[in-house]
């Protein structure tokens, strides 16, 4: 009676001591997730990823703790991120993985100690309990589309088209750039391709040569896997005197949507983060208090290392100045005001 009672107060109290981030407690009753991302440059990790993950674990389970670690593009670093927080003593692991093959053996390692792993946005290699993101492919349709849709009756075959890919460690850039070129083969002359990193200046190095190849008054269009890159890009046209040719983009980051209001970029695609980051957070503690997730992941992917992942995958928007209103101020990412400063 009485011994039972004081001992369930006790494991109670331990739970709750646990909230406050400190190692404290008996790291085998705690309830901590690992919230691992994959870069600080670029915008959306931090302002949107992030919290809202926070706040929905926060909303489904009390007594969580969510640790966070970004590598900033480095995947030794997050290797090593892994590694702390498995010694933490986390139950489960949220990635987006900087290097998706580089990963699996930090993925194995904290798989073999009990802990769930989930893939968020990119599909990490290796034993992983659930995948959530977007149609990625259809992402890159979108973006091709609408460049197609920018050039208006400059989509002819005869157009020069610039393609500047994202990192090929990251398995999501190998699919917007095959949904590009489902929306842009054979309708355009796609004459100078590259895939670089999730940077600006990369993509701006890259911007420059193929300008140095096919001359800058040459290019009808640009193919920018991200915002972030898509900055950069703006940035190399305008220096060489290239103004309004469509430039696409990825993440509606708010200078993206500015450039949209400015007309320096045509199109971004919209990828509501709340809905992805809630979808992970539910996974998480699901998996963190044993229960089912048939429910949530429906879908079957496959991972560049033949593993079968139930998956969650949400559905991309393309954005132009004409849905700017329907879709990010709609959402509340930002205000009208906000968006027009530097307009
Ligand atoms: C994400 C994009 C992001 C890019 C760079 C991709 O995997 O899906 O939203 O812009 O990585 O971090």
């Amino acid at each position: 009676g009485t011994a039972a009672v004081s001992l369930a107060l006790t494991a109670a109290a331990c739970g709750k001591a646990g909230d406050d981030d400190s190692d404290g407690g008996n790291a085998g009753d705690s309830k901590t997730i690992g919230l691992l991302l994959p870069d600080s440059v670029t915008e959306r990790y931090a302002k949107f990823d992030r919290p809202f993950f926070e706040a929905k674990v926060k909303d489904l389970c009390d007594d969580c703790t969510v640790e966070y670690a970004n590598a900033a593009g480095d995947a030794g670093k997050q290797a090593q991120q892994v590694s702390s927080m498995i010694t933490k003593g986390v139950k489960v692991l949220v990635i987006s993985a900087q290097d998706s093959a580089a990963i699996k053996s930090s993925i194995q390692s904290a798989v073999d100690k009990g802990i769930k792993v989930i893939a968020y946005d990119r599909l990490a290699q290796g034993p992983v309990s659930a995948y959530v993101s977007f149609d990625n492919v259809k992402v890159g349709e979108l973006q091709g589309q609408a460049l197609i849709d920018a050039l208006g009756d400059k989509a002819t075959t005869k157009s020069k088209v610039v393609m500047i890919n994202g990192d090929d460690a990251d398995p999501n850039a190998g699919q917007f750039k095959e949904g590009a070129h489902k929306a842009l083969d054979g309708k355009v002359d796609i004459a100078y391709e590259q895939s670089g990193l999730w940077k600006d200046t990369v993509a701006a190095q890259k911007m420059s040569a193929a300008i140095t190849q096919l001359g800058a008054k040459n290019i009808a269009g640009v193919y920018a896997a991200n915002d972030g890159m898509a900055g950069g890009i703006a940035n190399t046209l305008k220096g060489a005197g290239v103004s309004g040719i469509p430039l696409t983009g990825q993440d509606a980051e708010l200078a993206g949507i500015q450039r949209i209001v400015a007309g320096t970029q045509s199109s971004t695609v919209y990828k509501a983060f709340k809905p992805e980051a809630d979808a992970a957070a539910q996974l998480a503690v699901n998996l963190l208090e044993g229960k089912s997730i048939d429910d949530l992941a429906t879908e079957t992917l496959t991972s560049g290392s033949g593993d079968k992942v139930p998956s969650q995958l949400l559905t991309p928007v393309s954005v132009t100045k004409d849905n700017i209103n329907d879709t990010v101020i709609k959402d509340k990412l930002y205000t009208v005001q906000e968006i027009c400063t530097a307009a």
